[in-house]
């Protein structure tokens, strides 16, 4: 089984340190590289991490129920419909839950789910039954797409949870695209795949990374039937990145109900983790093609957000933005340990 890529080298910073009577100081540095993503990233073990968890008044004195246009009392004037071809009702409902078009769309097929009428969810409220109607309106909707046989072939759930994950508006509300082609991203994944296979006799780059990953115990979470939970080795956020993959799910369409009431327990215990540990945002992404694609295994990924405070300073700076590489002071094998005693739980 050959090495999947991941890349590691490290260097070590000196300074003379004000705080220690200026005596030389040496730091290190761990550069690292996995090169199924093409993340870089810098894991800078000596820093620590935000301890404080912000004032959620702050977001939430801002965006009252009263302007808010997923509240019961603007919703059905301000929020968009769908042509009748997709659903004569214009919006795909399930209880609470409500998918409708986005009114500022990313892509041909951009749409947004809200989980429920509550205008604000805590974090560590995002139980999988409150969850589960909003992911069920998302499941609901590819259904649909994939009926009308429009010949998209990759489609995705996303997440901007609060305002320091570039959420615009507090109320929790889902992303999904349906695409031709696949983003960016996924496209990098799918062409990780693809070489691996034809360098390996067509192995499976995610059954040999999740074989790797388990023996190596370093960075595999725990598997919970079907989903493999993983932190990243070279995460795409200062806080880390917790990745799940769906074993031998090729397609989203391979989904069952239990698969994702399996994905929702292990979100809600990711979720806890990070309301413990004073996060209060979160970015999330669940990549699927809609057509099975033996290249590649549906999967996700979770990355923590967070403002630094007490001005508000954000978690990307020139090196993301422009070097293409992350800074990040949380070791993802030290994250692995502290989230196992939470799926221990
Ligand atoms: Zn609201």
């Amino acid at each position: 089984m050959k090495y999947v890529g991941f890349k590691k080298e490290i260097t070590t910073g000196r300074y003379l340190n004000p705080f220690g009577g200026f005596e030389e100081k040496e730091v290190t540095i761990e550069l690292r590289t996995d090169e199924i993503t093409g993340v870089a990233c810098r894991i800078l073990p000596y820093r620590v991490r935000p301890a404080q968890k912000p004032d959620l008044n702050f977001y939430l004195d801002k965006s009252p129920e009263s302007l808010c246009p997923f509240c019961s009392t603007l919703f059905e004037k301000t929020t968009p419909k769908f042509t009748a071809d997709i659903i004569p009702e214009g919006k795909f409902r399930r209880g609470e839950a409500c998918l409708f078009p986005n009114a500022f769309p990313y892509d041909q097929n951009n749409s947004v789910a809200i989980l429920s009428s509550r205008h604000f969810i805590p974090l560590d409220e995002l139980t999988p039954q409150t969850m589960q109607p909003g992911f069920d309106v998302c499941r609901d909707y590819f259904h649909r797409v994939a009926e009308m046989n429009l010949g998209y072939k990759y489609c995705s759930i996303n997440w901007n949870y609060m305002p320091p994950a570039g959420g615009g508006l507090i109320h929790p509300h889902l992303q999904t695209i349906v695409g031709h082609k696949p983003t960016n991203f996924m496209h990098r994944l799918l062409a990780s795949a693809q070489s691996y296979a034809a360098a390996e006799n067509g192995e499976s780059l995610w059954h040999n990374l999740i074989a790797l990953e388990k023996d190596a115990k370093e960075r595999f979470i725990t598997s919970t039937g079907v989903i493999s939970w993983l932190t990243s080795f070279a995460p795409k956020g200062m806080a880390g990145e917790i990745d799940f993959i769906f074993q031998e799910k090729t397609s989203f369409f391979d989904l069952t109900e239990a698969n994702f009431t399996e994905l929702l327990a292990g979100l809600a215990k990711v979720f806890s983790y990070l309301y413990a540990n004073n996060f209060i945002s979160f970015n999330m992404a669940l990549y699927a093609p809609m057509i099975n694609n033996r290249y590649f295994w549906v999967q996700g990924k979770i990355v923590p957000r967070f403002v630094i405070n007490p001005l508000g300073t954000s978690d990307l700076n020139y090196f993301e933005k422009l070097h293409n590489e992350i800074i990040c002071p949380t070791v993802p094998e030290e994250l692995c340990r502290e989230l196992q005693l939470y799926f221990q739980q």
